[in-house]
């Protein structure tokens, strides 16, 4: 066994390199003295039940006295969460959170009669309130948010029975994650020092990437097994989430599971077919991809489990975080002055948690609301995927910081559909300063390496995900069982679509579908395909150097959910309604394939 790393407890960590949370509440007690404050609001919301339909004047005021309740909740919340990620073992801080969480429940189903109320009220009526009465011109988006739904809200009395029925809905979801996360036993399998170690998710993870190929065979193959032996069990548990989305659109009056997971954020149809067509159209250059992985990895055959493999080695390139934080200001300084004079007070008014304690939360992310700084997590290692790392949570706690400083509460915050674009476009921009900055070989090919695998795991993998999720829904509305063997079917036939003749499509890999929780998360993983596509073109057009493209995609940082996301994307410059920016995407990928191949020969 590898030796164990022993980390510093929370106290040990130089307090330089955690973040200042005392700006949010200064200590304990003024953190209690809020909680109480806001358990009172919370208490009164109730009273406000019934008024808002007699006036403009009322609406007015009802929407404010909500808001002034959920605004400090919010703060108390991200106060506890963060506290809470610093050391999970902490006794007070898990107290905390969990208090808050409590608090925040209440919140919601003290405030569940305003969207009924609010619907009740005549949409004529309503749209004259909103021409004639100015108060409620800053809330004229958000109303609107709520109103477009009319036509799918039923009655309050149906949606308060559905809402009853919630659990029994989400049950097979429920079960899926139990038997994933606690039950499902994996076996004993050898690992890269030649010892053995106890199979589980995250070594899955560890091991698929070994450089040994009989190590990641022998996990894929075991990891597999298990699933195979509950195959049946988990077809029933996806059959179950699927039907449930079905349900849920057809007595909300939608066409199909997709139009009402899409339609939550006004998101057309069309994006969804158009990235699908564009990934199918453009499957011959992840063919040859995956055949210049087998080529560099010298293997007689490329299995699945081949896939993950680093083919360039080890990085030369490694960083202390002080000089990862002026990398990061080099790479982003394209942005403009007044983007990097936010990234410079993230360092120096310490918004940012930096390495690993005991019992500290792992991953990465940013978080905040509209009245504290964006934070950021991290789980410091010296080395370039960590300042990969760094700026994609960067751009996340920019756009938050944008966002909170340019629009009023309401629209201080922002849907998933726009916000992996700001962190991809961080890191679309690093990529770019790196492969510039260096002309070393072998740094050169690390990076385009780790691009060219960002490209394949985000744009073509969740693609697939993507059209198996939307085929399955389908099939169900259809009337199709979604038996075990014919979701392996489809799958396993999707999988040598997708990865051609030079991958051996494993037949362990037709039960992939069986381990993916994201087919339970409802339409979202193609976020992340046009996210990814998105970046790009955004990355270029800053990198054009014109200050009105510049300045146009600091405006989508700025703009919140002041607008739907697709407006946003597209007064930033990336029609994604359209295929030009996936299409500039691919035209990106192909370009670096050829110069990683042509590297590739001389290496
Ligand atoms: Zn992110």
């Amino acid at each position: 066994m590898a030796d164990i790393k022993q980390l510093p407890t929370r106290e040990q960590v130089d307090s330089s390199l955690t973040w200042d949370l005392t700006p949010i509440y200064q200590d304990r007690q003024a953190f209690n003295q809020a909680f109480d404050q806001v358990a009172k609001q919370i208490e009164a919301l109730p009273e406000l039940q019934g008024k808002l339909a007699r006036s403009s004047k009322d609406l007015v005021q009802v929407i404010d006295a909500m808001m002034a309740a959920i605004r400090p909740a919010e703060k108390l919340y991200v106060y506890a969460s963060l506290k809470h990620d610093q050391d999970t073992t902490d006794a007070d801080n898990q107290a905390l959170s969990g208090r808050t969480q409590s608090l925040l429940t209440k919140l919601e189903s003290n405030l569940a009669w305003f969207e009924p109320e609010l619907l009740a009220v005549e949409s004529k009526t309503l749209d004259q309130w909103i021409q004639t009465d100015s108060g409620l011109k800053p809330y004229e988006h958000y109303l609107r948010t709520i109103t477009d739904e009319r036509e799918h809200v039923l009655t309050p009395a149906a949606e308060k029975l559905l809402a009853q029925a919630g659990d029994a809905l989400n049950a097979s979801s429920n079960t899926f994650d139990v038997l994933n996360d606690a039950d499902l036993e994996f076996p004993v399998v050898e690992d890269d020092d030649g010892g053995t170690v106890q199979l589980s998710q995250g070594i899955y993870d560890q091991l698929i990437q070994s450089t040994k190929p009989e190590v990641r065979q022998m996990a894929f193959k075991q990891l597999y097994a298990v699933y195979h032996q509950f195959r049946h069990t988990l077809a029933a548990t996806l059959s179950g989430n699927v039907k449930t989305h079905n349900f849920e659109a057809s007595v909300h009056h939608y066409q199909d599971a997709r139009q009402a997971a899409m339609n939550a954020n006004h998101i057309p149809e069309s994006v969804f077919d158009s990235l699908v067509t564009s990934v199918n159209d453009h499957l011959p250059l992840l063919h040859r991809y995956v055949a210049l992985r087998k080529q560099i990895l010298k293997l007689p055959e490329l299995h699945m489990y081949d896939l993950y493999t680093p083919i360039t080695g080890e990085p030369k390139l490694s960083y202390t975080f002080d000089e990862a934080k002026a990398e990061a200001l080099r790479a982003l300084a394209v942005l403009g002055p007044d983007y990097l004079s936010h990234v410079q007070e993230a360092f120096d008014s310490r918004w940012i948690d930096v390495v690993e304690n005991k019992g500290k939360r792992s991953g990465a992310y940013s978080s905040g609301m509209y009245d504290t700084a964006p934070y950021i997590l991290l789980n410091w290692q010296d080395n370039l995927e960590s300042l990969f790392t760094l700026v994609h949570e960067m751009g996340h706690s920019m756009h938050s910081y944008y966002t909170t400083h340019n629009q009023p509460y309401q629209y201080g915050d922002y849907s998933i559909f726009v916000a992996e674009i700001a962190s991809t476009t961080n890191e679309t921009l690093l990529t770019d300063y790196l492969l510039n900055k260096y002309d070393d070989k072998q740094v050169q090919a690390f990076v385009l390496n780790h691009y060219l695998d960002g490209f394949k795991g985000t744009v073509f993998r969740q693609t697939q995900f993507a059209e198996f999720e939307h085929f399955i829904h389908q099939q169900d509305a259809a009337g199709q069982p979604l038996t075990a063997d014919y979701l392996s079917q489809y799958y396993l036939e999707l999988n040598k679509k997708y990865y051609g003749k030079d991958v051996i499509s494993d037949p362990e890999i037709a039960d992939e579908w069986a381990r993916i929780p994201h087919f339970y998360y409802n339409y979202y993983v193609y976020q992340y395909a046009t996210g990814f596509a998105a970046a790009n073109t955004l990355a270029q057009r800053i990198n054009s150097g014109e200050p009105a493209k510049r300045e146009a995609y600091l405006n989508y940082l700025k703009s919140g959910s002041s607008d739907y996301p697709i407006n946003v994307m597209r007064k930033a410059g990336v029609d994604m309604t359209q295929t030009a920016y996936l299409d500039q995407a691919f035209a990106e990928f192909e370009k670096r394939l050829n110069q990683f191949e042509t590297l590739a020969k001389t290496m």
